[in-house]
């Protein structure tokens, strides 16, 4: 069983990364971002509470959180691993994550922090878009697709902006991040199960580094 918990602060690197482990090692990535970003865009109930938080770039409730990751690790495809991007963010969902492994049999894990700097995180974030057929990640100052306006991936040609991801909200994700989510590194690192890496690497080197600590 390969279990991997990406962290980092936003625009750090986790899903595009995440993408590429996925393929690398053949267990899924468990996006929660994307999750809930599926549940707004189809309006369930569950979309139209969370839109807002969303929006404000504020944190969706530890409760809805766990049950929506104890229902997705239970599925068929998590048998034999997963990439946990995004999840968890607060000490209380790190706790309740530790139980649901410990009840689920899993007691082998790696928490991965990907490491980058304020200034790039911010660039990061405000220069990300994603083809919106297939998802893939694009940055207009770092990574563009390699044809203009097609995606490399997928040969599409629409592209879509998150709604957080501009200059007044991440300010907030980011000091949101730096209270609740610094203090889940320091549980991991107590646990032992805490590495770092540098987020400024090529993403095959990330991945490689990060397959390597996989016993
Ligand atoms: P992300 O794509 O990981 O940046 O997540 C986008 C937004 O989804 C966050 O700003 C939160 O509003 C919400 N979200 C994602 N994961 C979590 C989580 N583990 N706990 C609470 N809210 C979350």
């Amino acid at each position: 069983m390969k279990v991997i918990i990406l962290m980092g602060a936003p625009g750090s690197g986790k899903g595009s990364n995440a993408k590429i482990l996925e393929k690398r090692l053949n267990i899924p990535q468990l996006s929660t971002g994307d999750i809930l970003r599926e549940e707004v865009d189809k309006k369930t109930n569950l979309g139209v509470q969370i839109t807002k938080i969303i929006n404000e770039g504020k944190l969706v409730s530890d409760n809805v959180m766990v049950d929506l990751i104890e229902n997705r690790i239970k599925e068929e495809d998590c048998k034999y691993g997963f990439i946990l991007d995004g999840f968890p963010r607060t000490l209380s969902q790190a706790d309740q994550l530790d139980k649901l492994f410990a009840k689920n049999g899993i007691n082998d894990y790696i928490v991965v922090e990907l490491v980058v700097n304020e200034d790039i995180i911010i660039k990061r974030v405000l220069g990300r878009y994603t083809c919106a057929k297939c998802g893939a990640i694009y940055n207009e100052y770092f990574s563009k697709p390699k044809v203009n306006n097609v995606c490399d991936i997928c040969g599409g040609d629409t592209f879509a902006k998150r709604s957080d991801d501009n200059e007044q909200i991440i300010v907030n994700r980011i000091s949101i991040y730096n209270k609740n989510t610094l203090p889940v590194l320091k549980y991991y690192k107590d646990r032992n199960k805490y590495h770092t890496i540098n987020g400024l690497l090529d993403k095959q080197a990330i991945c490689e580094e990060i397959a390597g600590l996989l016993k």
